[in-house]
């Protein structure tokens, strides 16, 4: 043992202490292979008990040793036996140590020297080793990612804010799904992928799981190469190396594209009145509710108006279901020519109809209807047959007070208003505060 005037003496480690916590396992033999002693580290590898290796020799058959080849390892190949065979010391043999019960393979890297008497005799064999099982496990995960369907892409753990962090790999599927071939992605952020129309909060939720270095699970809008919008289901995870460091994230990505659109279009149908293509009812609801918060936020005025067809019993009874279905598709064609993006419109049930008027007075919301009612009664619809049919429709328009403003209030109130201009003659718009 060498040592120096900067390093302690020797003799001040404490060698008892140093091998109960020594990561690799030392086993100390006698010169008939039995076990003199063994480290925790080395009972733990080998599975014992300290009372099961007192006394326990080396060829025990009920220990299984195995050579890289998996085979089983002869007993004089036991690092122990060729040192007392060759007299020389033993460096690096790999060795597999089977569980018994588990038939688990736990490999070790083995060294072992001989200690010898004045006389040159072997006294003692000592036998270190360390656990490589994590180093030697031979699967190859490269391939594995490489060949997985679902696009797989690596970056560095740094820098996660500023420019972000730079890919270092990706899979061909990611190719697939982006167009971007590696070549043309290695080396910049994944920020490439997202676009106008990639939602900010979900931006900054990963952002923060980056800084944080927990996994986390989103649904992300991304651009291929040529600017197509495409959706993924998103899993990114922090990689740790041995001391525990985030060296990596991995980026897992599922293509949910055709998913979202399935949904989107269901929520489509959802809120749809399949003959007029309006809102329906629930659709008109939705919307409505969200125009009149927005409306009282930013402290607009608000109307809506109920519109119902006179008569149109009449319609269905003397020209046929039909002809009164070809009537509201005429009522509806109208109103979408009549009014602003911003207004919503709905058929709310049968000839029932709804228009909520965005930063309308209720001067101005009653002009504009009574602009729209004119309009219909001089336009006659053509029947199949070409003959012209003409109807009208009675209108209620309210307003409230923006506290009072809930979207039932003003459908109550409009409501009311309709059942007026009904009862004063129909063909007419009645319009209530
Ligand atoms: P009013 O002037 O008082 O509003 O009389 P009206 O006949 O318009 O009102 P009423 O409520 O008595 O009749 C509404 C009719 O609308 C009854 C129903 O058969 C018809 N209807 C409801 N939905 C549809 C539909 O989708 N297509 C057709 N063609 N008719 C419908
Ligand atoms: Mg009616
Ligand atoms: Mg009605």
């Amino acid at each position: 043992m060498q040592t120096s005037d900067t390093l302690m003496p020797y003799e001040a480690i404490d060698a008892a202490a140093l091998l109960n916590s020594l990561h690799a396992g030392v086993v100390v033999h006698g010169p008939g292979t039995e076990i003199l002693y063994a480290n925790p580290r080395a009972l733990e590898l080998l599975r014992l008990t300290a009372d099961q290796a007192s006394g326990r020799v080396a060829m025990d058959p009920e220990w299984r040793f195995l050579d890289e080849e998996k085979h089983l390892l002869p007993v004089e190949e036991y690092p122990v036996n060729r040192v007392l065979a060759s007299g020389e010391a033993v460096t690096n043999q790999v060795v597999g140590i089977v569980d018994s019960r588990s038939e688990a393979i736990t490999w070790v890297l083995v060294n072992a020297y001989p200690e010898r008497d004045p006389d040159g005799q072997i006294t003692k064999v000592v036998v270190t080793f360390i656990d490589i099982t994590r180093e030697k496990q031979d699967i190859p995960f490269e391939q594995i990612v490489a060949y997985a369907s679902d696009p797989v892409v690596v970056t560095e753990a740094n820098p996660v804010v500023g420019q972000g962090p730079r890919i270092l790999y990706v899979n061909d599927a990611f190719t697939d799904l982006t167009g971007y071939t590696p070549e043309e992605v290695i080396g910049q952020s994944p920020r490439i992928l997202q676009g106008p129309d990639t939602d900010p909060a979900t931006r900054s939720r990963i952002r923060q799981a980056l800084i944080d270095r927990v996994p986390i699970q989103e649904q992300i809008l991304n651009y291929t190469k040529g600017g197509e919008k495409y959706w993924v289901e998103l899993k990114i995870v922090p990689l740790r190396n041995t001391r525990g460091e985030v060296t990596h994230f991995a980026a897992i990505e599922r293509d949910i594209t055709s998913q979202k659109a399935k949904e989107s279009s269901l929520r489509e149908l959802a809120i749809t009145d399949p003959l007029t293509n309006l809102l329906n009812r629930r659709g008109f609801s939705e919307q409505a509710q969200g125009r009149l918060a927005s409306a009282l936020r930013d402290g607009q005025g608000i109307a809506l108006a109920m519109i119902d067809i006179d008569f149109f019993k009449r319609i269905n009874d003397s020209y046929g279901h039909e002809v009164g279905d070809q009537a509201l598709i005429h009522l509806a064609s109208l109103l979408r020519s009549s009014f602003r993006e911003s207004d919503v419109i709905g058929r709310l049930g049968g000839e029932e109809f709804a228009v909520l008027l965005a930063g309308a007075t209720l001067d101005r919301a009653g002009a504009l209807m009574d602009r729209l009612r004119t309009r219909l009664a001089t336009t006659p619809f053509s029947l199949f047959d070409g003959r012209k049919l003409g109807f009208t429709v009675s209108i209620g328009v309210a307003t409230l007070d923006p506290e009072k403003a809930t979207l039932q209030a003003l459908i109550k109130a409009a409501d009311a208003a309709l059942y007026t201009a009904k009862r004063g003659g129909r063909n007419r718009v009645a319009v209530t505060a």
